[in-house]
């Protein structure tokens, strides 16, 4: 499928105050490419927490050096310190007009937290570029469930250079073959049905919570993932202006 970018769809202005986006959807939903969509069009950065973590350990930071020591008695890195890589992240200059959030909050009690954080960076701001930290616009990417077993179980990707095909969506030239280096396409342990049931399950019952406290709070914007591309875009972006006011 042929991913329109964002020359094509027309940068907005650099000016504009986007605030905090934050993205749901399960694997196979498309939230990978809307993500970076947004980014590109609206000029913010993409937050990922996976990125924040693996850039702090680099740094050494203080908070890096503490989550590497956890990761390597293979324990999982708590909240806290997740928590605080996200605060000095979204300091940083480039949030000034907002940010969109990849794989965060996935819990509500780091819902809670984002939303006590925002507080304070408005609080702290006199006014000034308060909108870049007004309460999050949530939206999220549903998509039917037999429909993602049918995306996910379409992936193949090449051994070789690691490109992923996928035999409904984005089929090879030539069936189960690479189209750059003539590879034949293999199906990742990842990608087999019963590996992907149990993941979308998992997925479902982490994220309904959250869904759940958005929704309450009536910052939940549903965007129905199961159609191209650009149609997925064309309503997000909407869902994004139309929204995402103090
Ligand atoms: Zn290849």
């Amino acid at each position: 499928m042929e991913v329109q970018t964002s020359s094509a769809v027309g940068v907005k202005t650099n000016q504009q105050v986007v605030g905090p986006i934050v993205l749901l959807g399960p694997p196979g939903a498309g939230k990978g490419t809307q993500a970076k969509l947004i980014a590109e069009t609206y000029g913010i950065p993409q937050i990922s927490t996976g990125d924040i973590l693996r850039d702090n350990v680099a740094r050494k930071t203080e908070l890096g050096v503490k989550a590497k020591e956890i990761m390597a008695r293979g324990d999982l890195v708590p909240d806290e310190l997740v928590c605080g890589m996200v605060a000095d992240r979204l300091m940083q200059a480039d949030c000034v007009r907002g940010f969109i959030l990849d794989g965060f909050p996935r819990t509500v009690r780091q819902a809670e937290w984002l939303d006590t954080q925002l507080e304070k960076m408005r609080a702290g701001k006199d006014g000034k570029g308060q909108q870049a930290c007004a309460p999050p616009v949530v939206i999220r990417l549903v998509v039917e469930y037999n429909q993602l077993l049918q995306r996910l179980t379409g992936r193949r990707s090449c051994p070789t250079c690691g490109l992923i095909y996928n035999v409904y969506y984005q089929p090879p030239k030539i069936q189960g073959i690479c189209d750059v280096d003539g590879t034949p396409l293999v199906t990742r342990r990842d990608d087999t049905e019963e590996v992907i049931t149990e993941r979308l399950k998992a997925y479902e019952q982490l994220t309904l919570p959250l869904v759940e406290y958005y929704g309450a709070r009536g910052r939940l914007i549903e965007v129905n993932g199961d159609q191209p591309v650009e149609a997925v875009m064309a309503q997000t972006f909407k869902a994004i202006e139309n929204v995402n006011r103090l």
